[in-house]
């Protein structure tokens, strides 16, 4: 198979078979070309070459045959026409809105996303000229408000990071269109086999590949994807002149991770879902939030747009009577609830083959401070739980005894 692999074929059978561009040697892994440049025969192919009479690869940071491979591979199980790398999922997150934001637009965004995200927006493309309003990701009358105006550019997350907020893709998109506006979707969360946001709707699918992708803590990636026109137009212009380039290694072992995403992400989203049920009912967890979980506020929707619940569950760790959730006495029991773990790790990944516990609180949502944790519903007992591929008994035990630690 070649980069012509029939798009019908299944995304499992994809993620193996797409994006194979053997070499003359028929090597039977994918070739990792890790070279920064490219020789030409002559010097007329050199000059043929960026006159742009002709397509090769020139340089790396414009392309290289592993980065391709991993983007055909991608795009293939996404169903998306084109697909970009980039150097880690924030370059993804800014260039998706970069490439098309002018000084003067208007970009609509949700108001839960991911802490990176909200300071690009807020410290780097306001200073730019660019307005930036947030709404209420999971109210569509917010949505109805808030592109009633004319707006650019859109961007949400779905599910949300990491409250599990579900937002109404379909929804969104037609108002998107109304409006003039590309709709982008962070999927990071919902994973590639997880959910087809371009078929709900969206213009373009970012990824943290750092996440699922990898899925074994390895390297930072990322990736765009959409149509042909944005993808290898605007999309593909910024990153190779700004730099934010994958290097062909990191690209090389994301391809090998696509060939496992289906096993892992399957076996990751069942053992969640087996404990988020297990967690809501524990009586030290006052509530766990998981898109199929059917207490989800949004479990309907999600069940619609959604063929995986994901791989993360969150909880609120039940407190005293009368103890303020968003206090120090709050985080000192989610500490000692994490510190207490002896299975799970704590770090602020996620979708990896390791169990991680974070409390976002104090990191990865930190900046949003007190006030902007609160509008999104996360407090100081709010831990994320990103479930990873041990054997369930053995990760519902760890949570047990830490529960009971507290
Ligand atoms: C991790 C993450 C990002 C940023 O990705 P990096 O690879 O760390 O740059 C963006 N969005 C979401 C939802 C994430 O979880």
């Amino acid at each position: 198979m070649t980069q012509d692999t029939p798009r019908e074929l299944r995304p499992d059978t994809l993620a193996v078979t797409a994006g194979v561009h053997r070499t003359e040697f028929d090597e039977m892994s994918e070739g990792l070309f890790l070279t920064q440049g490219y020789v030409y025969p002559t010097a007329a192919e050199a000059e043929a070459a960026f006159a742009g009479e002709i397509d090769r690869y020139q340089y790396s940071r414009y392309g290289n045959p592993t980065v391709t491979a991993f983007q055909d591979r991608l795009a293939a199980i996404e169903g998306a026409e084109a697909c970009f790398a980039t150097a880690t999922g924030m370059a993804a997150v800014f260039v998706s809105l970069a490439a098309v934001l002018d000084q003067g637009d208007r970009l609509v965004a949700a108001r839960a996303l991911f802490g990176s995200s909200i300071q690009v927006f807020n410290e780097h493309f306001q200073r730019w000229g660019i307005t930036v309003d947030y709404v209420d990701a999971h109210n569509n009358a917010d949505w109805d408000r808030a592109l009633a105006t004319p707006a650019k550019a859109i961007y949400v997350e779905s599910p949300t990071n990491p409250m599990q907020d579900v937002i109404d893709i379909p929804y969104v998109a037609t108002l998107a269109k109304k409006a003039g506006a590309v709709l982008v979707v962070d999927n990071v969360f919902a994973t590639p086999l997880g959910q087809k946001a371009l078929e709900l709707g969206a213009d373009a699918v970012v990824y943290s590949a750092t996440k699922h992708i990898d899925g074994q803590g390895r390297v930072l990636g990322g990736a765009i994807l959409g149509s042909e026109d944005y993808v290898n137009g605007p999309v593909r212009t910024m990153v190779r002149q700004m730099g934010a380039t994958i290097s062909p290694f990191n690209a090389w072992v994301l391809l090998k991770g696509l060939e496992t995403l289906g096993v892992r992400v399957r076996a990751q989203a069942a053992t969640t879902l087996d404990l988020a049920h297990w967690l809501e009912a524990h009586p030290a967890v006052a509530r766990a939030r998981h898109p199929f979980l059917s207490s989800h506020p949004q479990h309907e929707l999600a069940k619609k747009q959604m063929t995986l619940g994901g791989t993360i569950v969150t909880i609120d760790l039940a407190l005293p009577e009368g103890v303020d959730p968003a206090s120090d006495v709050a985080k000192r029991a989610a500490f000692t609830f994490l510190d207490a773990l002896q299975l799970f790790v704590i770090s602020n990944n996620l979708g990896d083959a390791k169990s991680i516990a974070t409390h976002p609180a104090t990191t990865t949502h930190r900046k949003l401070g007190a006030e902007g944790r609160a509008a999104v519903g996360m407090s100081d007992a709010t831990v994320r739980l990103s479930i990873g591929l041990e054997d369930v008994e053995d990760l519902r035990a760890d949570l047990a005894q830490a529960l009971d630690a507290m």
